[in-house]
């Protein structure tokens, strides 16, 4: 019975596949790629990270340089990439990915949406330092206007490493960029061999090649032979569905995340609040509980006009309502995507009821 099941819904998969296909052929950009034989246009966006470093041997995965090769270097050390594409590379930052700010986040952000409302561009790829690669995905699903597949990727070993992993992931990122069925996926990461939503995946391993992983959602799909295979997509509401427009934004409210742990004291709520924080995460323990030692802080800040949203720093589960906690809950949000959203949320309302809705819509 469950494998008839499962049958069925791969067959019904492959059926909606091709109805989107037979839908999609009738866009220019697809229509154009089909009748002049051309390949997609897919633009790298280059920001630095490990995929873009360089280390003092082949055995050196460490403590080495992230972000000295440029977009352009990138590009160049993976041939294939033309076979997939019409590449062109720009460079908008290339630090590694601990350095990554608001305003590199604004200035990518407004970069995909203009190329993506270019009738020509198929896609983009964003090469990222791993470390906060998930918090730009997420940043990216929840402001990029547009249907057309964005892709994040990075590596985790330098480029001189023996194996080292960036060409490959650059390769697999500009495979589902280039490909129509991506569309409408919301943003993806995409490293060894995964295709992961950009609300789900996160690093949770701080060396290992396997890093990348989807918690309870799992992947969207995989690649193999440079062929993706979508086996799902997320309910979450991203892209196209959110209400958050960065084009009219110069900077992003402050948010803090304060982490949770035994003996923790207020004064890091109410350091927040003094530096001007507009929203506090609490990375809490277990399901985001609070500390009685916390809380008079926790509430002080919520009595200042503060939006407090708990999350859980196990990195996953659902945070439930409890009546000896106090602020929203932050769904099953892990603590940096909860920060995410909640700046941009305080971009369009500062009503806590709407914000807890926009916590479980996107
Ligand atoms: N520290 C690096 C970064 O996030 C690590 C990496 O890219 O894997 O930029």
């Amino acid at each position: 019975m469950r494998n008839n099941h499962a049958h069925v819904s791969k067959y019904m998969h492959r059926l909606l596949a091709a109805l989107t296909l037979c839908l999609l052929s009738a866009s220019p950009v697809i229509a154009q790629s089909q009748t002049s034989g051309s390949l997609p246009h897919v633009t790298v966006l280059a920001t630095g990270g490990t995929i873009a470093g360089t280390a003092g041997s082949e055995t050196q995965t460490t403590g080495y340089k992230p972000g000295v090769l440029t977009a352009d270097a990138l590009l160049k050390s993976v041939p294939s990439l033309g076979k997939i594409a019409q590449v062109s590379g720009e460079q908008i930052s290339n630090v590694g990915s601990e350095n990554i700010t608001n305003d590199v986040l604004l200035k990518l952000a407004k970069r995909v949406n203009q190329l993506l409302a270019q009738p020509d561009i198929a896609g983009v790829v964003v090469t990222h330092g791993t470390d906060t690669l998930e918090e730009t995905a997420y940043f990216l699903n929840l402001v990029v206007k547009s249907d057309k597949p964005v892709v994040v990727t990075g590596s985790m070993r330098p480029s001189t490493a023996i194996s080292a992993d960036g060409p490959s992931n650059l390769l697999q990122a500009m495979t589902v960029a280039a490909s129509p069925e991506a569309r409408g996926r919301g943003v993806m990461i995409v490293l060894n061999d995964r295709i992961g939503s950009a609300r789900y995946t996160t690093k949770t391993n701080g060396t290992t090649l396997d890093t990348f992983k989807g918690n309870d959602a799992g992947y969207l799909g995989t690649l193999v032979d440079e062929v993706p295979h979508f086996e799902t997509s997320t309910l979450k509401l991203h892209t196209t569905s959110t209400p958050f427009d960065v084009s009219r934004l110069d900077s992003l409210p402050e948010v803090d995340i304060v982490y949770g742990y035994q003996n923790d004291g207020g004064f890091m709520y109410d350091a927040a609040v003094a530096h001007g924080a507009k929203g506090i995460v609490v990375a809490g323990v277990g399901a985001g509980s609070e500390s009685l030692l916390t809380l008079p802080s926790i509430k002080k800040a919520i009595a200042q006009g503060v939006i407090v949203a708990r999350s859980s720093r196990t990195g996953g589960g659902f945070v439930p309502e409890d009546p000896a906690y106090v602020g929203l809950l932050g769904d099953d949000l892990n603590p940096q995507k909860a920060r995410i959203l909640l700046m941009l949320a305080l971009t369009v309302t500062k009503d806590p009821s709407r914000i807890q809705e926009i916590f479980h819509q996107f």
